[in-house]
């Protein structure tokens, strides 16, 4: 299995990550999101397909073989209905680089309509948490490369959490973090030393819609923990677990059969695992990221300090949650 998460890919990524901060950052100083609805009913808006745009134009210019399967793609933009949007995508984009035109934007968003095969690709979701990012909350922008079904590197670029940082992780090298303004990565990250369930911070989504809060609560009575969770949106959540600010991420699902995408968990799985923390699904079985755009093997995500890992997997199982009637 080749080797290939050198520097190169590792210096690429910080400089797409930063570049697509600054323009989730511009959209959001003008207040003007030009949000539009997914099928899935889901908001997307103008810095969702900018931010997948310098990505996926960059990750393309330094890698062009590379597939690149990211969550959004233009076909809404190229509606006619829809040019308002589309001219503010374009705007945002030109002015980081005025060297495309309207078309090659659009272009540059739909080269991350690749196929996840067997071997290498990136995986991208240009904002994570786009609730979170509409309510000037948290969010991210994920990026990571996947090799034969194992995460070999992965990055997030997080604007709103703690004046901006951008952390990032190559597989066996351990994790880092620094300030998005910084461009060198400085600080190493590790996990907290929490051994007490007890005493135990827990994080989980703000939506309700996308981890169970009542079973949250549930697990973590029976861990004896007391303290309200910590809610925020995207995978900011892994970052903070990775940095030791919380101890214990639960994603438990709301219902039968919703698998989870790649892009939600690859960059941060890696970062926390590399932080020396633990990421499996509810059953503690690892990730499996063979198998195409979702986590189809695995339901429900437990990211923790390692420390506490058997144990919350543990409450989970004894408490039942997740069997869900046919
Ligand atoms: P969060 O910020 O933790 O609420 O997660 C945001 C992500 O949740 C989005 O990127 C979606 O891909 C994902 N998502 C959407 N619906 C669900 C669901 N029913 N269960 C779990 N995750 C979901
Ligand atoms: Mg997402």
């Amino acid at each position: 299995m080749p080797d290939s998460s050198s520097s190169t890919e590792l210096k690429v990524t910080a400089a797409a990550l930063r570049e697509a901060s600054a323009l989730c950052r511009a959209v959001q100083q003008t207040l003007d999101y030009g949000v539009l609805e997914k099928g899935d009913r889901s908001p997307v808006t103008v810095a969702d397909y900018g931010s997948q745009a310098l990505v996926c134009r960059k990750l393309k210019e330094a890698f062009p073989a590379d597939e690149i399967v990211a969550e959004e793609d233009a076909s809404a933009l190229r509606k006619p209905g829809q040019q308002k949007v589309a001219d503010q995508v374009v705007r945002h984009v030109l002015a980081v680089h005025a060297d495309g035109t309207p078309e090659d934007v659009l272009q540059w968003i739909d080269y991350g309509s690749g196929t996840p095969g067997p071997g290498r690709f990136w995986t991208l979701d240009p904002i994570d948490g786009t609730k979170g990012f509409l309510r000037a909350r948290q969010y991210a922008v994920a990026l990571a490369l996947i090799e034969y079904g194992r995460v070999r590197l992965g990055a997030l670029a997080c604007p709103n959490l703690d004046g901006g940082l951008l952390l990032t992780a190559e597989l066996g090298k351990g994790a880092r973090c620094c300030p998005l303004h910084q461009d060198h990565l400085t600080d190493t990250i590790h996990v907290s030393t929490t051994y007490d369930a007890a005493a135990a911070r827990l994080c989980e989504s703000v939506e309700s819609g996308h981890s169970a809060h009542g079973h949250a609560y549930r697990a973590a009575q029976h861990l004896g923990i007391s303290t309200e969770p910590v809610r925020l949106d995207s995978q900011a959540k892994y970052a903070v677990v990775a940095r030791a600010q919380a101890d214990i991420y639960l994603r438990l699902p709301t219902r039968k059969g919703y698998e989870e995408k790649i892009w939600d968990h690859a960059a941060g799985a890696l970062i926390l695992s590399e932080a020396g923390g633990t990421v499996t699904d509810m059953c503690g079985k690892a990730l499996d990221f063979s198998q195409g755009r979702t986590l189809a093997q695995n339901t429900g995500i437990v990211a923790t300090n390692g420390h506490l890992h058997s144990k919350v997997i543990e409450a989970i199982s004894a408490l039942g949650i997740g069997q869900h009637k046919a």
